[in-house]
């Protein structure tokens, strides 16, 4: 059954008229109605140009027999969009462990379903009819007359069908769905994280999106969200973590035990002699991020290290010398013995945040400025 039959008629064809026959009655009309011939029946001719050449393609035909002139009119741009449904996107958040070991998730979402019963047609089988009101266009058109004679038109959507276009009488409406031809469902999908996935990486679910008549169902699509994690940072295949030692450690070696991903220890050594700077970064191979797909495959696991030094006076000043001894002698000219008294102005050292926190408590930071400016005169 077509939805109208305007274009037929212009031909003056039945609309079941096959390819064939469309093109004999097109040939015979416009040859009648050209311009040439007919120079007052341009209008004609334009009309019979138009139904053909919807009629002659076999998509255009099936927009118009499904939709009628509107459907075409709205293009075929529209009609591939509507072909499909829309995509959902979900964001699973996940942990740093599942994107190394792989795991799976449980996710369940609402979605629409075609009504089994009816099979989305919202009614027993043939008792779906054009609604009358708008005829099938879901649409009802308005004129208003403003004033004098402009006419404004108003599109509303058609209250008998609220917009679906179609009416079934109350005793054919499907008792599952109550003609809504849709149904609301949970589903559970299982999220398969493999080893090595990233954030933000997207898992495609194929047409488990909502199902709605004549349409395919779009995706849903899982995004990945890394929940940030105390220890490792990751960037592409490496972890990077921060390790404190302290300034005995940094100097004479440590082992410190780091608990990886999947839960084994790893014990950091350093090597005999080695020394650790503040900011050294080292790496341990194979210990980083699953490659994805292949999981037997790591990256490094680099450790940045933070030195922390003793408190002040950890050592008294007797044995502050003994330490010296031990430490690599110090630069010959810094050696105050040499030093002429008289080329030297002395300097004591502050701390660099003191003076700035004061300005900030007591906010008299000009007076400090400037005190601070006086002083440097008199010593220079
Ligand atoms: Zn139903
Ligand atoms: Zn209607």
């Amino acid at each position: 059954m077509v939805k109208e039959t305007g274009f037929y008629d212009t031909l003056g064809v039945k609309p079941n008229a096959t390819a064939e026959e469309l093109k004999k009655a097109y040939r015979k009309l416009a040859l009648k109605y050209h311009p040439d011939k007919n120079p007052t029946e341009g209008e004609r001719f334009k009309q019979i140009s138009q139904a053909y050449e919807v009629l002659s393609d076999t998509r255009k035909r099936e927009v118009y027999d499904r939709g009628g002139e509107k459907a075409i009119k709205e293009g075929g741009g529209r009609m591939q969009r509507e072909r499909k449904g829309k995509n959902m996107v979900h964001t699973l958040s996940v942990s740093l462990e599942e994107l190394y070991n792989g795991g799976t998730r449980k996710l369940s979402l609402q979605k629409n379903i075609i009504c089994d019963r009816c099979q989305g047609r919202g009614g027993r089988k043939g008792a779906v009819e054009v609604c009358p009101c708008c005829q099938g266009t879901g649409v009802q058109v308005q004129l208003h007359q403003i004033m004098g004679n402009v006419v404004q038109q108003v599109s509303t959507l058609c209250m008998a069908c609220h917009g679906q276009g179609q009416r079934i009488s109350s005793k054919d409406k499907c008792k599952g769905c109550g003609a809504r031809k849709i149904l609301r469902q949970n589903k559970t999908l299982e999220v398969h994280i493999d080893r090595g996935m990233k954030d933000g990486q997207k898992i495609v679910f194929h047409a488990e999106g909502d199902q709605e008549p004549g349409l395919e169902p779009g995706d849903v699509i899982i995004v990945l969200d890394q929940k940030a994690h105390p220890t490792f940072t990751r960037k592409r295949e490496n972890l990077i973590m921060s390790m404190e030692l302290r300034l005995v450690e940094a100097l004479c070696g440590f082992q410190k035990p780091v608990q990886t991903l999947d839960n084994r220890t790893l014990l950091i050594t350093s090597h005999p002699g080695e020394l650790i700077k503040p900011g050294t970064r080292k790496c341990v191979l194979n210990e980083g991020m699953p490659l994805h797909r292949r999981p037997f495959e790591k990256g490094r696991l680099i450790i940045v290290f933070t030195v922390v030094f003793p408190v002040e006076n950890f050592l008294p000043l007797d044995k502050l010398k003994k330490l010296e001894h031990y430490l690599p002698g110090r630069a010959e000219d810094e050696d105050s013995e040499s030093m002429d008294d008289d080329l030297y102005f002395y300097a004591d050292l502050e701390d660099c945040e003191l003076p700035r926190k004061r300005h900030h408590f007591n906010g008299t930071e000009d007076a400090d400025f400037h005190s601070g400016g006086a002083i440097q005169c008199q010593t220079s």
